[in-house]
């Protein structure tokens, strides 16, 4: 069997994993797997239905039939929701904090950790989350946690969604960041933690080319 290389990627949320990634993948030519983007694909079905994000009953009423496709198109993740394109949809404000609540529940997890490991199972990839290195990949061949302080991580995610056109509030974008590392780190069910032999990266005063250069030095 041909031996293929994975990366597990976490860290909460503006840490810059997903930059990071799509660099990896670039220089290495393994796939990149966003795994948030099926979480938040799977809020704005529940958004879409009026189900309440916390409602595991609600939401154990879709998330079986849940029809989420990811696809490469260009060498770019596409995330299909019940057929249609949402890869931009799913980066609006609203869905960040549905997908940080839905995120928590045990069977969103199930079905989206399933859908991760048989994406990943024969290809070298590179995966960015909260638990890929605890708990979707624990063999991975690398593990980075990395972080940033959250002054840092707000202003990184404020200067992105004012490129894309989104009208934020900075105070109101750190907030819900807090919150989302609140939530993330303390639900029940496979939270956001450093795997024990993640190589743990603080961004805050790096730039991106530093910590590229950093996370391949360890690769290579
Ligand atoms: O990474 P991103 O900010 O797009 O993820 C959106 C939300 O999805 C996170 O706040 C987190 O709650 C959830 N998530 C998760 N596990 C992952 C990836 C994302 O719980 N592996």
């Amino acid at each position: 069997m041909i031996k293929t290389l994975k990366i597990a990627l976490d860290g909460p949320s503006g840490s810059g994993k997903s930059t990071i990634a799509k660099r990896l993948s670039k220089e290495l030519d393994i796939l990149y797997l966003d795994t948030g983007a099926m979480y938040r694909a799977t809020a704005l079905k529940a958004l879409k239905l009026n189900v309440d994000t916390l409602d595991e009953t609600g939401v154990l009423g879709f998330i079986n039939d849940l029809d989420l496709n990811i696809k490469y198109e260009n060498g770019s993740q596409q995330t299909y929701l019940d057929g249609e394109n949402v890869s931009e949809k799913i980066r609006e404000p609203q869905v960040s904090m549905a997908a940080s609540n839905i995120s928590s529940l045990k069977c969103v997890r199930l079905k989206m950790v399933e859908m991760q490991r048989k994406i990943a199972e024969s290809v070298s990839c590179v995966l960015d989350g909260r638990d890929i290195g605890s708990f979707v990949l624990p063999n991975a061949d690398f593990k980075f946690y990395i972080t940033a302080s959250v002054d840092v991580r707000a202003e990184r995610r404020f200067k992105e969604l004012k490129e894309k056109g989104f009208n934020v509030d900075f105070n109101s974008l750190k907030k819900e960041i807090e919150e989302r590392d609140y939530n993330d780190s303390h639900r029940e069910f496979a939270p956001l933690v450093k795997a024990k032999d993640a190589i743990l990266i603080d961004t805050s005063n790096m730039n991106i080319e530093q910590v590229v250069a950093c996370v391949m030095s360890h690769i290579k």
